[in-house]
């Protein structure tokens, strides 16, 4: 049986060292201060708000939470993020995904100030991630890496598979993984036979959001398999992997829930206090 993987005991672990972090901060009269736009009432959205407005109150983080209907214009978008940016006191702003079709989210992040965008999203970041010289990493990447390097799970050398090529997830991973001296292959909908790429990982990352998706066939013995995918299946949050089958022959292996989730909130914290230090000069 693989070890767990336990990130949410990690989390908890960062975030009373973030805490510190910031009580410190405050007492140099540093507030860190993260907005997040949320348009429309997507039911996901709603649930993944109330676990960072928990977390950032644990952390001592104050939040404000910009709720636009899912009728929102563009224009009037563009003018709140232009009000944030303008806003000295706000160290950081994200708009919550998924966004009403009307909303042209490429050109509303492209609207964010670089120096204020915790989910890593601006074209400016993005290129700064694949240079190497990024100073804010997106979440669930940042997190990815930050339980392997708790377990001691190295990277350099390693054949890293990651399934899922989004913006959030498999793209921004890779370039960190790459950094890191990883062979990264990344898999998609239009991978032919993905078990052909799957059974030469030493890393399986999966970030389909299908549940079932990676079971026990497709691995050989020993991977490291690491599930981000959050999946409803007759009332049970689950991730990509057949935990049952994969978990045996897998050396390290993540559970859902409780492993890359909590990860990634604490992370995203991580990034607003280090974009509040930057802001200060920190
Ligand atoms: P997305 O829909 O933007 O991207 C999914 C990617 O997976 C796409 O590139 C698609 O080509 C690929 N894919 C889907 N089905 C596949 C299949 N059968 N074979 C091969 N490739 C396939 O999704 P996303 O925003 O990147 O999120 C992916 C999953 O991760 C979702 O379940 C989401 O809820 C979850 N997620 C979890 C966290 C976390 O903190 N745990 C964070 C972000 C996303």
């Amino acid at each position: 049986m693989g070890q767990i993987l336990d990130g949410k005991g990690l989390a908890d672990l960062l975030a009373g060292k973030l805490q510190e972090e910031v009580a410190d901060l405050k007492e140099q009269g540093i507030k860190p201060l993260f907005c997040v736009i949320n348009i429309g009432d997507d039911p996901s959205s709603k649930i993944y708000l109330r676990t960072k407005k928990k977390r950032a109150q644990e952390i001592g983080i104050a939040q404000r939470i910009y709720q636009l209907p899912a009728n929102e214009s563009q224009a009037d978008l563009l003018a709140l993020i232009d009000q944030l940016n303008e806003d000295s006191r706000i160290n950081g702003i994200m708009i919550q995904l998924p966004v009403p079709e009307q909303i042209d989210v490429n050109e509303a992040l492209e609207h964010i100030n670089p120096e204020k965008d915790v989910d890593c999203l601006t074209p400016s970041n993005v290129g700064r991630l694949w240079r190497g010289d990024h100073f804010v990493e997106p979440a669930t990447a940042h997190g990815i890496l930050a339980l392997l390097k708790h377990y001691k799970i190295n990277l350099r050398g390693k054949n890293v598979v990651i399934i899922g090529r989004s913006s959030i997830v498999g793209k921004p991973l890779a370039a960190l993984m790459l950094e890191q001296d990883a062979t990264v292959s990344i898999l998609h909908l239009k991978t032919k036979n993905l078990s052909e790429y799957t059974k030469r990982a030493d890393i399986l990352v999966s970030a389909a959001g299908q549940a079932n998706l990676v079971t026990s066939e497709m691995i050989k013995p020993g991977t490291v398999v690491v599930d981000v995918g959050i999946n409803q299946v007759n009332g049970h949050t689950v991730g990509d992997v057949d935990f049952k089958t994969v978990a045996p022959k897998a050396s390290y292996i993540t559970p859902v829930p409780g492993g890359i989730g909590p990860l990634t909130v604490e992370s995203l914290m991580e990034q607003v206090v280090k974009l509040t230090r930057r802001n200060h000069g920190r």
